[in-house]
């Protein structure tokens, strides 16, 4: 009797075990996939708010550029879209959360341009949720890697968190329910990443929402 007792235990031990591995692994994740066809695209800044600045240039222009770009990509593969800002206004942080989880929307992607007070520093990446799963995270890679095939400065990686602290997130990270990125899409201040990004930005656009894609199961 106190051998089946020992034996139902040590069972019980390695199931339990098995289980939480199981899970730490992602295989319980109810869907690793984008649970709708509705992605949120966010433009970062806009109207009063330029975000960083290059001379004449705004990174809110830039952002909603590459925002639009993205998303007629996207529609043209057969996903819906839905913008936080379409043109030059200002949208505050909550409320770019708030349209994303009112509507819906499986994905949310976050477009700016990264600054520096050092005009050599340059490259690309992006941010994930400070608790990311799994498919924020493959989101974010997959992103990453096609822009980088592209042709990028430099390969900055994909983060989690914030530049500082990586237990704090940005609003747009922290307040919408979906999986998420931030794409620092370069550096305004930097005149190699602005030249990329005029050159590329139909290709970035393109990459950006190829890489969205595939996060799809085949055919769907
Ligand atoms: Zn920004």
């Amino acid at each position: 009797m106190k051998k089946i007792l020992i034996i139902a235990l040590a069972a019980a031990v390695v199931l339990c075990a098995a289980v939480f591995f199981a899970g730490r692994a992602g295989l319980f994740e109810k869907k690793p996939y984008p649970e709708n066809d509705l992605i949120c695209i966010d433009a970062g800044h806009g109207g009063n708010d330029p975000g960083a600045i290059k001379g004449g240039r705004y990174e809110k222009d830039d952002n909603l550029r590459l925002a639009l770009l993205v998303a007629s990509c996207l529609e043209d593969a057969g996903k819906k879209v839905v913008l936080t800002r379409d043109g030059d206004f200002f949208v505050g942080l909550s409320d770019r959360c708030d349209i994303a989880n009112k509507e819906g929307a499986a994905l949310f992607i976050s477009f700016h341009r990264n600054s520096a007070s050092d005009e050599s520093v340059s490259g690309v990446e992006v941010w994930a949720p400070s608790n990311a799963g799994k498919l924020s995270l493959d989101m974010s890679e997959r992103i990453l890697k096609a822009l980088s095939s592209v042709g990028i400065s430099v390969d900055r990686g994909v983060k989690k968190g914030t530049a500082a602290n990586p237990f704090s997130d940005y609003v747009v990270n922290r307040g919408t329910k979906m999986p998420s990125c931030l794409i620092e899409m370069g550096f305004i201040t930097s005149d190699a990443d602005n030249a990329l990004f005029d050159e590329n930005a139909d290709a970035y656009a393109k990459a950006v929402a190829d890489a969205v894609i595939s996060l799809y199961p085949k055919g769907k």
